[in-house]
């Protein structure tokens, strides 16, 4: 089965990291370490820091840079790449393979200008993201390691660099296929997709026809992508910058950068403060996603049939999958969440009954549905603007969910286990940098301790369930990092 790095040109070129002065490695993640089954001298060998730092290379690898394109913020660019994130590894492991990049490992021939770099700050926000996320049981791309070193980068202000080793099957993008389906000859694009297809959607190798197989994969990249934007929707989770270029084929959430957990519920709710339109607010990432899969099969059409016109009749077939799939997701996940099992007429009503009293209420998404499953619901009415309301959608929730016949108890542990009592919230990210930034990294490695146990109440510190306290504002994530 080909790597996608020996593929080659015109797919990836090599680029090698630029060394960072003076490593030093904040945190690793043993248990992905286990995982990828590394040799103990590859992770914890005196040269395991320069390796994770990108100041020495993976034995028998030559890194690399791959090529893409992307939509951002609506508008196409011809070209952008991996211009900071290196594939130095490619491993393979007991779940199939994976690839590792070092992000922030120096400029490559995409990186436009740009240092090649990434900061302390938005390195240990991806760090952990990706562990929350995946403790969550969203597809996720993984976080193996953090180095930084005295080195200063200039954003803003002037901020620490640092270097974290991600994990993915694949960081494939829908960016890949827009850049080859618009430059140059018609094979490459083909040569990629059948190249995904094979190493990372072989279920679909049975189909013998190439263009119903690839319809086929395009069906399941699409159904992907509406099921994770079903997951952040109901998690309140807002990526903040949902380009092409950010967007994996595997669906995993990938790229974090000016991300948010939610606290006050709001509908139009932006994460990012550089997204002054509003693009990517939290109600419009459904419509976003269904937008950014419809790039991707405008790309891929060409790939569905020799004839134009049958490839174009595929192509419309396609543009229904994500609602559909969308729809499915989203309500399932609402239902759990109030610990509904059967579907009825009028959940999306209750649901968005509550969703209004919260926005009403402003209150906090985690909270609001953790204390739904708790000993007692009602006790929260005073956190609703108008509590009435909420004491009449509690009555028909409850009789909703007792016309379904499951106990109190049993509802109540469903909600627990589908609920979070903790989600990385923004100042609790900010703490363990604060500390990270004057060299304690022991905030991190304890805020990373209770995110792997997102639904576990009794083995946390009650600060950590917390939200922001109301006098202080919702701290402003940019895309600079
Ligand atoms: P992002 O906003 O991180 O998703 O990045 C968008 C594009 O800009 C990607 O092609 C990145 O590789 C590139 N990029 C972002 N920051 C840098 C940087 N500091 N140096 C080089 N390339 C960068
Ligand atoms: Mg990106």
């Amino acid at each position: 089965m080909t790597s996608l790095a020996a593929l080659g040109p015109p797919f990836s070129i090599p680029a090698a990291p630029t060394p960072l002065p003076a490593p030093v490695r904040l945190i690793g993640n043993e248990a992905l370490a286990v995982e990828l089954q590394l040799p103990s001298s590859l992770w914890r060998g005196p040269d395991a820091t320069a390796l994770l730092a990108g100041n020495r290379s993976w034995p028998g690898y030559a890194a690399r840079a791959t090529v893409y394109a992307g939509h951002q913020f609506g508008r196409y660019t011809r070209q952008l790449g991996d211009g900071r994130a290196l594939l130095v590894a490619e491993i393979d492991t007991a779940s199939g393979p994976r690839e590792l990049q070092l992000k922030g490992a120096g400029p490559t021939p995409y990186a436009r200008g740009a240092d090649g770099r990434a900061v302390l700050r938005s390195s240990i926000r991806e760090y952990l993201a990706s562990e929350a996320m995946r403790a969550l049981g969203v597809p996720t791309t993984r976080a193996l390691s953090l180095v930084t070193s005295p080195l200063a980068v200039q954003r803003e202000c002037t901020e620490t660099a640092a270097v974290v080793c991600r994990v993915a099957p694949s960081f494939l993008r829908f960016g890949h296929f827009e850049y080859h389906a618009r430059n140059g000859t018609p094979e490459p694009l083909a040569v990629l997709a059948d190249h995904a297809i094979e190493r990372h959607f072989a279920h679909l190798l049975d189909i013998a026809d190439v263009f119903e197989r690839r319809a086929l994969w395009l069906t399941d990249v699409i159904e992907r992508q509406a099921r994770l934007i079903a997951m952040w929707q109901t998690l309140g989770f807002c990526h903040g910058v949902m380009n092409t270029d950010n967007c994996s084929i595997l669906g995993l959430t990938l790229d974090y950068g000016p991300f948010g957990f939610m606290e006050r519920f709001r509908a139009h709710h932006v994460c990012n403060h550089s997204d002054t339109e509003g693009r990517y607010a939290y109600a419009a990432q459904p419509a976003i996603g269904q937008w950014n899969c419809a790039r991707l099969i405008d790309a891929c059409t060409s790939l569905l049939h020799d004839d134009p016109a049958a490839a174009a009749e595929r192509a419309r077939a396609l543009q229904a999958v994500y609602e559909r799939a969308y729809d499915r997701a989203v309500m399932q996940r609402w239902r759990a969440k109030l610990g509904l099992l059967e579907v009825r007429v009028g959940d999306a009503a209750l649901i968005n009954r509550l969703l209004t009293l919260m926005q009403q209420g402003r209150c906090d998404f985690t909270q609001t549905f953790r204390a739904l499953g708790g000993d007692d619901p009602t006790a929260m009415r005073t956190r609703f603007a108008e509590p009435e309301p909420f004491d009449a959608w509690l009555v028909d929730w409850r009789q909703r969910s007792i016309a379904e016949g499951s106990s109190e108890r049993e509802r109540r542990a469903r909600m627990c286990r589908t609920n979070p009592a903790i989600v990385l919230r923004n100042d609790l990210a900010q703490t363990a940098i604060d500390a990270a930034e004057r060299g304690d990294a022991s905030e991190l490695m304890g805020l990373v301790r209770v995110l792997q146990r997102p639904f576990d109440e009794h083995a946390v510190d009650a600060r950590y369930a917390e939200p922001a306290p109301a006098h202080r504002p919702e701290l402003e994530v940019s895309c600079s990092s």
